[in-house]
């Protein structure tokens, strides 16, 4: 699950990312040493947006324009998988790149799996454990889906929007934004409520489990990406905001998707990445108790790349491959990342 949801993208960094484009810059800074350390990537859903009936946002790129961003990484940098972290975090110089997936979606499976294998780099997935387990539309995507199919065009204010939801049907992003950023601030089982809330005042009803048909990927396909040498990470079973959670319902969540995974690939995941990844999203007892359940590295999603100089191994920073990224902002987060890598 991602955050971005700017109304004005990028900004002046796409300004200054055109001119360091059209003027060279990028050009000349690409074989020199102008950083090191490990810049790690992010992607969720790979594919075409537009037929998507749930949250289109949460769509990385095509399985094209991965093709593409997985060969400028090529030309960059060493493209790293966890298992060279422990020589990184040890100060191996160089630039690398760590390619990762979030949630375990089946597109993830049917489009990039196949672009990585002939690419011949690593990547690592972080699988949400319950959606595989239980295949169900999660909580953002069902968001989405009850406000794109919502049967009033506002829902009134009380117990979740003071002012009220305004739904534009013509374009409910600014909407489901607002719906999202709402549940994240929810305290654990105030979510269940909320999300029936919403269906009912929408006009919608939940989504059934059959809405989730091939949505996830499945056990024989995580264990074929283990397989084939890719890494597979925790990312919870439920997915949900670890921060607004009590200590024991963390716990739960994240030994449950250490256990279920090592009861799957028979071998224990090393890596773990934190749902949502704000900085608000989870708290210093998270990171412990991700140390406990015997993860030895896990990644934040708030953007900034890691110079390796003073590394948290249970917060290492990532950033997101928006579907908007324009390419002239890839190119120069490759070159300069300590500017273009902040979010
Ligand atoms: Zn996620």
């Amino acid at each position: 699950m991602k955050l971005v949801r700017k109304l004005v993208p990028f900004g002046k960094k796409k300004l200054l990312a055109g001119m360091m484009q059209a003027s060279g810059v990028n050009f000349a800074l690409g074989g020199l040493p102008s950083w090191s350390g490990l810049l790690v990537v992010n992607y969720h859903r790979i594919g075409a947006r537009e037929s998507c009936p749930f949250d289109g946002n949460l769509y990385s790129a095509t399985a094209e324009r991965l093709e593409r961003q997985v060969q400028q990484y090529q030309r960059h940098a060493d493209v790293v998988g966890i298992d060279d972290l422990e020589t990184i975090v040890a100060g191996r110089p160089g630039k690398h790149i760590l390619i990762t997936f979030d949630d375990g979606y089946r597109d993830n499976y049917d489009l990039a799996f196949p672009v990585l294998k002939q690419a011949g780099v690593p990547a690592t997935f972080f699988i949400a454990t319950g959606f595989i387990d239980r295949p169900h539309v999660a909580w953002w995507d069902e968001i989405a889906w009850i406000i794109r199919n919502a049967k009033v065009s506002s829902l009134a204010a009380g117990r979740w929007f003071e002012c009220g939801l305004q739904i534009d049907s013509n374009d409910p992003r600014a909407a489901v934004g607002r719906a999202v950023q709402t549940y994240w601030q929810l305290q654990g089982p105030a979510t269940e409520d909320f999300m029936n809330d919403l269906a009912r005042e929408a006009g919608t009803g939940r989504c059934g489990p059959e809405q989730a048909r091939n949505l996830w990927m499945d056990w024989d396909m995580v264990r074929e990406l283990d397989a084939e040498g890719f890494d597979i990470g925790g990312h919870t079973v439920s997915h949900p905001v670890l921060a607004r959670q009590e200590t024991s319902v963390q716990r739960e969540e994240i030994f449950g998707s250490m256990r279920r995974l090592t009861e799957e690939l028979g071998k224990s995941p090393k890596a773990f990445s934190y749902p949502v990844g704000q900085p608000d999203m989870f708290t210093e007892e998270t990171k412990q108790l991700v140390r406990e359940a015997g993860y030895t590295f896990a990644f934040s999603f708030y953007g900034q790349y890691d110079p390796m100089t003073a590394t948290d191994r249970f917060n290492i920073p990532r950033c997101a491959i928006d579907f908007d990224l324009p390419p002239a902002i890839l190119q120069s987060r490759l070159t300069l990342p300590q500017v273009f890598a902040r979010k």
